[in-house]
């Protein structure tokens, strides 16, 4: 044990001494090494080897930044403090490091007669430093060119004459293009397949218009297809706002371009979802719902069901409407700011409180009618053991006049 014990104590005190001795023999400034290497620590007296990280500042493409990487190094001296049969050992993660121009660079640092370790290092440095650099100007040049790409094609774009507005910004990586109060906004991205994003855009997502970003190789195609897509969706816009100026929508609050749908308020125990389903014949049958109180769902079914064989296609969706529902005046909307709080206070659900999503379920006594989500009515039946279920659907009381409401089970 002693012995083992005095052995450790005899071979720290050797390596200590060597350890002074590389010092001094390759650098006779303690500090400089240190300042210079403070990461690359000697690990072994036997063969002389230093292993750590070399910290490596190279300027990067951006002007006045200079970045800097640590490499990781072992430098394995077996004939110290001769370079003979020197072995050195890079971490994997820079590729360069493996090429054969750079490894035959580093044996012209090594043939050096009159090398030293910290003299090595120090040149290492500057050499991986430079490598790096390169590295990162190859980067830089990829980039230009894709600029230098995008001005030219930014150019072309600009001079075949077009209503589509086209506005780019500062760093030249957006462009929005707009039309008649339409606007698209892209991204530009380093792939050839797909050079362009949809960040944002008015267009409905529907499926015909799926992956508006296939097949846009320039800014010119780009532009004939947004044109194209807008013009398409003209006349089911024209219809939609027909609606908007004749009925009072009651969902969407603040319809745009990309709301294909309208729910119309038609009496207070009613109303009707109208879904445009067919973008390149908006005037053909949309999907019809209607939502309210049980009775008034029924009625309206059935004389719609009878009515559905005249909807006229090339009427439009409002005149088809009209004919269909047999309603020539729809309810007018609410001007007075009190009436529209009231009548959205009447529309929140009367279990959870909200008109975020409207209800879809009113109740049936003429004198309650109140608002429900079908949900929020459903979850508060279940509650009720004694409550009986029938084909999916739940009996119960209305939990504000208590008079039998029924709901589907969701
Ligand atoms: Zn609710
Ligand atoms: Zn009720």
């Amino acid at each position: 044990m002693l012995i083992i014990f005095l052995y450790i104590i005899v071979k720290s005190a050797i390596y200590n001494k060597l350890l002074i001795m590389a010092m001094k023999r390759t650098c006779n400034n303690n500090e400089f090494f240190l300042k210079w290497h403070p990461e690359m620590i000697l690990v072994s007296d036997s063969p002389i080897t230093w292993q750590g990280f070399l910290l490596i500042s190279h300027a990067s493409c951006e002007p006045h930044d200079i970045q800097c990487s640590r490499v990781k190094l072992k430098l394995i001296l077996p004939n110290y403090p001769s370079f003979r049969n020197v072995q050195i050992r890079f971490g994997k993660q820079i590729a360069f490091l493996r090429n054969i121009e750079f490894r035959q660079k580093v044996k012209a640092l090594l043939m050096n007669s009159t090398q030293t370790v910290p003299l090595f290092l120090r040149q290492l440095q500057s050499l991986i430093g430079e490598y790096m650099h390169k590295a990162d100007s190859k980067l830089c040049m990829i980039d230009l060119d894709a600029t230098s790409n995008f001005l030219k094609d930014l150019k072309t774009a600009l001079q075949n004459s077009s209503d589509v507005q086209l506005t780019c910004n500062h760093n030249l990586n957006m462009i929005t293009l707009s039309l008649r109060g339409i606007s698209l906004k892209l991204q530009r991205c380093n792939s050839i397949e797909v050079p362009w994003k949809v960040i944002s855009s008015d267009l409905p997502n529907v499926s015909i218009f799926e992956g508006f970003e296939k097949n846009i190789t320039n800014l010119s195609i780009t532009m004939v297809k947004f044109k194209w897509q807008v013009e398409l969706l003209e006349n089911a816009w024209k219809q939609l706002k027909e609606i908007d100026e004749n009925c009072w929508v009651i969902d969407p609050l603040e319809p745009n371009k990309s709301h294909m749908y309208r729910r119309i308020h038609l009496s207070q125990s009613i109303s009707v979802t109208i879904t445009i389903q067919d973008l390149l014949h908006p005037t053909a049958l949309p999907v019809i719902k209607f939502f309210g109180s049980d009775n008034e769902v029924k009625k309206q079914i059935n004389y719609v069901s009878d009515n559905m064989h005249n909807w006229n296609k090339d009427r439009s969706i409002l005149e088809n409407l009209r004919m269909l529902l047999n309603m020539y005046e729809f309810p007018e909307p609410q001007e007075n700011l009190e009436d529209k709080k009231a009548i959205i206070g009447s529309h929140e659900c009367g279990i959870c409180f909200s008109a975020d999503e409207l209800p879809n379920k009113i109740c049936n006594n003429k004198k309650c009618m109140k608002h429900f989500h079908s949900t929020c009515l459903s979850k508060w039946l279940q509650t009720n053991a004694r409550n009986q279920v029938v084909f999916n659907h739940i009996h119960g009381a209305c939990p504000h006049c208590k008079e039998n409401i029924s709901c589907f089970i969701e």
